[in-house]
């Protein structure tokens, strides 16, 4: 895998797995095992400078800090919803602005991390699709995400659950995703389990398979139409990718026991909302392992796309339960501070918070508005 380098040309320690650490310090002439004690304290004390790392030898870390440098995102903002979300909005060293969401419910603490500076896949419904693709993030800016949550609201919240369904399509940017991957479930490193990590794609055949062979964490496949025409119209990558065939690659995928495909469909009122819609969606998910999370869609002022009314999300609900879907609502968290699904990536474009600013904590309260538990995908 190619270096990531800063802008004075050092190279991001933090992109780098542990047996790339190990014989980057034997070829400085250093001892293998030096190289497990910078990665712990890289990612379980989350330190910022060689010189935090007392019990790695004075001249190691100055060879260190001659070759490498520790890579960390600038916290411009994180705002707190009225239901407890909190969005974090991060700068990358060159600039761009990406964020990721904590969600708290009874029984989990769900972070959303984003993947990409914006998205190129172009989903007609998702806000952070009009910005199109800036860049990928690189394996160290999103593993920092959790590893910076941590240190922010540790004596507070633990992070149980990781869901990447931010900012960005995961699987179009899976060569630094799988690395990523790798330091969230090191134990050495960032230490969460595969069974409380899910990966969110719409569907890029080649790069599910990929992730499969690779890692044993959940999928979630953003489906949200029942006809080819149908998600043509919302999700352009139906062009490059039929339905057909990704519900034909969902049905070969290997699975481990026990897993299964979250399949997320966002409802939009008299567009994928009508029973025939249910009874299409219950008959494609035949015989793969799945379950399915309505996510009724969350209205805002850039698009003319409505919510659909409570009682035809629960009627939605119960044909597919009635015939032997699992299905679920989410219900949407974070909405007054553009956290929701769907709407990242908004706020830092009409942003004021400046680079190099402290943690400013936002409380807006809108009275009347009314946040419950949130539903996101299951183990
Ligand atoms: S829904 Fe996901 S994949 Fe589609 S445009 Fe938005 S961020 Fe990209």
């Amino acid at each position: 895998m190619p270096h990531f380098t800063g802008p004075d040309g050092r190279i991001d320690i933090k992109s780098l797995e542990l047996p790339e650490i190990e014989a980057a310090l034997q070829g400085m002439g250093s001892e293998r095992f030096r190289a497990l004690q910078v990665y712990k304290w890289l990612w379980q004390r989350g330190v910022t400078s060689f010189d935090e790392m007392t019990n790695v030898a004075k001249p190691v870390r100055a060879l260190l800090g001659e070759r490498f440098y520790i890579p960390w995102l600038t916290t411009l903002a994180v705002q707190k919803s009225i239901d407890g979300t909190h969005k974090f909005l991060w700068q990358t060293e060159d600039g761009h602005r990406i964020e990721s969401v904590l969600i708290p419910d009874d029984e989990r603490m769900t972070l959303c991390v984003s993947t990409q500076v914006g998205c190129a896949m172009a989903c007609s419904f998702c806000l952070t699709g009009d910005l199109g693709l800036r860049r990928n993030l690189r394996p160290s800016e999103i593993a920092n995400q959790p590893l910076q949550v941590r240190q922010a609201l540790e004596a507070q919240f633990r992070i149980s659950n990781v869901v990447m369904m931010g900012m960005g399509e995961p699987l179009h940017n899976v060569d630094n995703l799988i690395p990523a991957l790798r330091i969230y479930l090191d134990e050495q490193a960032l230490n969460f389990s595969h069974r409380k990590i899910t990966v969110s794609t719409v569907g890029l055949i080649p790069q599910m398979q990929k992730l499969a062979d690779a890692l044993p964490v959940n999928l979630a496949v953003s489906l949200n139409a029942t006809t080819e025409e149908q998600r043509r119209q919302v999700m352009p990558i139906t062009r490059k990718y039929s339905m057909m065939a990704l519900l034909d690659a969902c049905r070969d995928l290997p699975l481990p026991n026990m897993k299964r495909i979250t399949f997320e469909y966002v409802m939009m009122a008299g567009f994928n909302d009508s029973m025939d819609d249910a009874a299409r969606l219950a008959k494609l998910m035949r015989g793969i392992k799945s379950k399915v999370n309505l996510i009724p869609y969350n209205e805002n002022p850039d698009r003319e796309i409505r919510r659909p009314g409570d009682a035809r999300v629960r009627q939605f609900q119960h044909y597919l339960v009635h015939h032997g879907i699992q299905a679920s609502v989410r219900v949407t968290r974070g909405r007054d501070i553009s956290a929701a699904c769907g709407q990242l990536g908004k706020a830092p474009e009409r942003s004021d918070v400046t680079p190099g600013e402290k943690v400013a904590v936002v409380r807006i309260r809108r009275e009347g508005e009314g946040y419950d538990a949130s539903f996101l995908p299951d183990p």
